[in-house]
């Protein structure tokens, strides 16, 4: 019990700072998806969060969205499923079945997969372009050089549906000039979603036009 208590508190207050960031910004909070990020925490971890009406959940790894979202799903079928990890191309299909928004599409080869796997899907996911906006090596995302090819292969080529653009800034940079460039990037090709901001800066993220943010640890606590 006191698990949910302080469950429901802490999604309380990430909603009020959400709220207090868009009106400081001169924006709607509705204009703003929460979406929680529960990797790593179990399914009785995440019933309290569903019982207090939270709806859109983020997951990184789809064999553990699989095991875990079903029987949630059963209960509540308004959940609505975001994938914001890397994605292995032979993982696509799977990805597709069971997502609703996918965050990361960033590479020819997946872009190739998930073009297939939505051809045969009844309920196609919406699908943004994940953007290594810091240029790490060791992060998934397309290279800010070579995101007008990627977005072209996406749109002419391959038919693919992109709604937006997803970013993670390099842990040590101040996030903000990531998030602008993101946005310009997302004004220069006509999209409209922007996923940006986690729990240390989604104020900053909704400042500079966020639409979605994901945010793990302010709502479940340490991983
Ligand atoms: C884990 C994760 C988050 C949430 O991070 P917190 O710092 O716990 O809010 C957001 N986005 C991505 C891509 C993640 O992997």
């Amino acid at each position: 019990m006191a698990d949910e208590t302080s469950l429901r508190q802490s999604l309380e207050t990430v909603q009020q700072r959400i709220g207090a960031a868009a009106r400081f910004a001169g924006r709607s909070p509705d204009d703003i998806t929460l979406i929680a990020v529960s990797k790593t925490h179990s399914a009785e971890r995440i019933l309290p969060a569903l019982q207090c009406g939270q709806r859109h959940f983020g997951e990184n790894r789809v064999q553990e969205a699989q095991a875990k979202w079903p029987p949630l799903r059963a209960q509540y079928p308004d959940v609505c499923l975001h994938l914001i990890g890397q994605l292995q191309s032979n993982k696509a299909a799977d990805a597709v079945a069971l997502f609703d928004v996918i965050h990361s599409v960033d590479r020819p080869s997946l872009a190739q997969a998930l073009a297939r796997a939505i051809r045969e899907a009844p309920k196609p996911p919406i699908l943004l372009v994940q953007v290594n906006t810091g240029e790490e090596e060791q992060k998934g995302g397309v290279m800010p050089s070579e995101l007008s090819q990627f977005m072209a292969l996406c749109r002419e080529t391959l038919d693919l549906p992109i709604a937006g653009l997803m970013c993670i800034p390099p842990e040590a940079d101040d996030p903000a000039p990531h998030f602008a460039f993101l946005r310009q990037k997302a004004r220069d090709f006509g999209l409209g979603l922007l996923s940006m901001g986690m729990s240390s800066d989604f104020e900053t993220a909704i400042k500079l036009g966020a639409t979605h943010v994901r945010v793990g640890s302010a709502i479940f606590g340490e991983r």
